[in-house]
């Protein structure tokens, strides 16, 4: 009788817990250890110590202006409420309108989103485009959701910040987990409800829609464009250099396939499935192909070795592109990096406690907000034409894309010799000079 009791509780127990896991989507714990918030907040503390700024001026810069949290209903195919939970922070609008991604992935949570908002003004302001910083995100997996409730949450989303987004006010875009069908869905939700078709609201739209020419590749584009500025100044011929790369989403692939179009030799490449080695060289081309063909995934590629995602960064390659998450090269395997050169395709791949032994071992880092600064050029140039209801051509972008991207590299490169600091230091110095003398010239708002 009391065995029976004692199963009645805990099949009672388990159905609850299940059932509450099924309706609602825990957001990632947040990770105490090399917390993306903190890394960010410590090159920005030296940046500021270098610059010597005043008190006041690092409060203005350093609390986002606005950070909303909100619950998501979403109906699910089975029938079943499911509650996720988002996020929109809001870092600085003193640049202009806040802009920034958004991301769908399990570990969205709210630190995450703080940090790469930061990283969205920062970045903004290395490339010199006329806007502020935000980031937005949802816990989820889209991998398991269906088009039809990934179209829900995104809607659910968009509605509950309709009076955070607007073109004037803060631009969202892709980012991890979302593409231009999810765009595409923020726009039209958007519009629905001001009762006309808004497409400056956001950028990385599909082309149909609005989008730019050269908006799905730029940001790996503005990748290579600083990689190879970066092998200018360490003298490597880039048709007799190779790159390892991680992570083979939109990002990494594009980066990829462009260094590659440059003569770099492509030796290593990854996504979630694993990392795929060949010393000959991979044929991007049709790693992609075979990606698009497989799901999107690479699994079971069979014209390279697989290895773990972990060797991918020790090899010896002379460029390393990160592309994929945060933290990814830390104080545990940074010690056995052998490349010459690392580019940051991802936010925040490198946590701060790396930076150090990174720069004992004299390894160049193109960081994160000058690196990846392509896509948000490009979403630049979309928001542009959209206002003007005008297209530019392909070549027009690309040629606009490359010169921000190499006078950004240059500015960063020229102010890390003038303060001796690394290219990271002096990309916080060009973007935090930019944002606080901007912020004197204009005052409170
Ligand atoms: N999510 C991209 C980034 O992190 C693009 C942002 C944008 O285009 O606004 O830079």
């Amino acid at each position: 009788m009391h065995k029976q009791l004692i199963d009645i509780g805990l099949t009672f127990y388990l159905s609850t817990y299940y059932k509450s896991k099924m309706s609602y989507i825990e957001p990632a714990p947040i990770k105490d250890k090399d917390n993306p918030l903190e890394s960010m907040m410590q090159r920005f503390d030296k940046a500021v110590d270098l610059l010597g700024i005043s008190e006041e001026m690092y409060y203005i810069l350093k609390v986002p202006r606005k950070q909303v949290t909100v619950g998501l209903p979403v109906m699910m195919d089975s029938g079943k409420i499911q509650t996720f939970e988002g996020y929109r922070v809001i870092h600085s609008t003193i640049l202009g309108p806040s802009k920034g991604g958004i991301r769908f992935d399990p570990d969205v949570n709210l630190d995450e989103v703080r940090a790469l908002a930061a990283w969205m003004t920062w970045k903004c302001a290395v490339v010199d485009i006329p806007y502020g910083g935000a980031k937005g995100g949802v816990a989820c997996n889209p991998r398991e959701m269906s088009s039809g409730e990934i179209e829900r949450l995104m809607r659910a989303y968009t509605t509950a910040l309709l009076d955070v987004f607007g073109p004037d006010q803060d631009i969202p875009a892709p980012d991890m987990g979302t593409g231009p069908r999810e765009m595409a869905w923020l726009m039209d939700e958007y519009s629905k409800s001001k009762g006309m078709t808004i497409p400056a609201v956001v950028t990385g739209k599909p082309l149909v829609l609005g989008g730019s020419l050269g908006r799905t590749e730029a940001t790996g584009r503005g990748v290579m464009v600083s990689a190879l500025a970066g092998m200018e100044k360490l003298r490597i011929n880039p048709y007799r250099a190779t790159a390892a790369v991680q992570g083979f989403g939109n990002v990494g692939s594009h980066a990829a396939l462009l260094l590659r179009e440059r003569g770099v030799a492509i030796h290593a490449i990854s996504d979630i499935s694993g990392a795929y080695y060949n010393s000959k060289g991979i044929d991007v081309a049709d790693a992609v192909a075979y990606r698009e063909a497989n799901n999107g995934s690479l699994e079971g590629y069979t014209k390279a070795e697989p290895i773990s995602g972990d060797d991918l960064f020790t090899l010896p390659v002379d460029v390393l592109v990160p592309a994929a998450k945060e933290d990814v090269i830390t104080r545990k395997n940074v010690a056995s990096i052998q490349a010459r050169m690392i580019v940051e395709g991802a936010n925040g791949p490198t946590s701060a406690k790396a930076d150090d032994i990174i720069n004992e071992k004299g390894i160049m880092v193109v960081p994160d907000i000058l690196a990846n600064a392509g896509g948000v050029t490009v979403s630049y140039f979309e928001w542009v034409q959209n206002r003007i209801g005008y297209k530019w051509t392909l070549e027009r972008i690309n040629r606009r894309t490359d010169r921000i991207m190499k006078d950004a590299f240059d500015k960063v490169y020229e102010t890390s010799l003038k303060y001796k600091v690394s290219l990271r230091i002096a990309a916080y110095i060009v973007a935090i000079d930019k944002v606080a003398s901007t912020y004197k010239y204009r005052g409170g708002f």
